[in-house]
């Protein structure tokens, strides 16, 4: 099976490199994905998959069914570019001023177009169903674009059993996957808070309640839900990054207004900051005579990765790139994915591609979200391989089940 998929993959490298290089030139925003769905589109009608457009916005699903009944495993790539201005210098940078692919969405695109082009030859052997979903909107934190694919029936007709996903890592090194079970990325919310007191004179503190000397307090109080209501084996971030308040040296200010982030790993923790952030400011503003507003946005939920499915993946990768390349990932990155959602639905598996040419330290590799950003393109294959190697390591598993 292993050197069949290779050579399938072989086969199609040069096709999967010059569709990467392709949407690579003419990135699109979140939610403005049409010229990519329209190429994902007609490339998997071409390879004999059903194709449902239109599934959450510009999302695509590619539904395969195999010849041999089994059960049914997605795969998912996302397609939406940032707004940065490229400086790479590639001779097929981006042609669209302001627009870049530096999140390698690209690459992932192309990755999973290669999976399908890889799968459709293998029909005849495949033992159940694999769903390829193309998601828009990724990076349009809080929102995202899996839900809107969700609520549209990504997931179901039929039901998917099991979802794997991957993203390139620039600081792992090309030939190498990461991933670990439990959490392996983060969630991250929006907090937003509007300190009210009442104005008077600086010279007659007592007439007024100053917002100023309330928002002080609440900074320090705050970092008491992260060392106090979280358990210290558990992490979570809450950092301030804007204050604004006051006109005038010798005035007492009435409006205090503060924005932050909350970072959280565990589900349970995130769920519980809310509450908490909001007794905790409420009380200490009450307290000292004024009131303060909480606005909390949850954004991308924590990316869980399903213990079950960690096994099958490990398995598959042992084959693909070889024991010694599995890098067995240590902590979760704090970053969002909203890969994330669907693993609420399913058991999910999300991994890291290494991306880092060889030779090249990580200080010289452009990190994702930089307009220098560029994944080794030797590492595309190999995805391709993984994501592929996957489903079919989880359908043989489920055979019989
Ligand atoms: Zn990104
Ligand atoms: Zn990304």
């Amino acid at each position: 099976m292993n050197e069949r998929v290779r050579s399938l993959t072989n086969k199609y490298e040069e096709k999967m490199l010059e569709l990467r290089r392709r949407m690579h030139r003419r990135p699109e925003l979140s939610n403005e994905e049409r010229e990519t769905a329209a190429l994902v589109k007609s490339v998997l009608e071409e390879a004999g998959v059903e194709v449902r457009p239109g599934v959450g916005g510009n999302g695509v699903v590619g539904v395969l069914q195999g010849d041999v009944p089994g059960a049914c495993v997605a795969l998912r790539a996302d397609m939406d570019a940032l707004p940065m201005e490229e400086k790479t210098g590639l001779s097929w940078a981006s042609e669209v001023k302001g627009v870049m692919h530096a999140c390698g969405h690209d690459a992932h695109t192309a990755m999973l177009l290669g999976a399908a082009l890889v799968l459709s030859e293998m029909k005849k052997e495949l033992p159940g169903t694999v769903k390829f979903l193309f998601q828009p909107a990724e990076e349009a934190n809080p929102v995202g674009g899996a839900p809107a694919m969700i609520q549209q029936g990504a997931l179901r007709n039929p039901d998917v059993d099991a979802i794997f996903g991957m993203h390139v890592w620039p600081s792992l090194v090309t030939g190498t996957v990461g991933t670990r079970p439990g959490a392996l990325m983060g969630a991250s919310d929006r907090l937003f808070l509007t300190v009210r007191g009442k104005g008077a004179h600086g010279s007659e503190p007592e007439n007024g309640v100053d917002a100023i000397a309330i928002a002080a307090q609440l900074i320090s109080a705050l970092q008491t839900v992260v060392s106090r209501n979280v358990s210290p084996l558990d992490a979570a971030v809450v950092s301030i990054g804007v204050i604004k308040g006051g006109d005038r040296y010798n005035v007492i200010a009435d409006e205090v207004v503060l924005e932050g982030t909350v970072r959280t790993v565990d589900p349970v923790t995130q769920e519980k900051m809310p509450g908490r952030i909001e007794a905790i400011v409420r009380g200490v503003a009450r307290g000292m005579g004024g009131d303060c507003d909480m606005e909390y946005v949850k954004g991308y939920p924590p990316l869980m990765n399903d213990a079950e499915l960690a096994k099958t993946a490990i398995s598959a990768l042992k084959k693909v790139v070889g024991e010694d390349k599995i890098v067995h990932v240590e902590k979760p990155a704090l970053g969002g994915e909203d890969f994330s959602f669907f693993t609420r639905e399913v058991p999910g598996l999300f991994m890291w591609l290494g991306c880092r040419a060889e030779g090249v330290s990580k200080e010289q590799t452009p990190p994702l979200h930089n307009n220098g950003f560029l994944p080794d393109e030797k590492a595309l294959s190999l995805g391709v391989e993984t994501l592929v190697s996957c489903a079919l390591e989880y359908l043989e598993d489920r055979k019989g089940a």
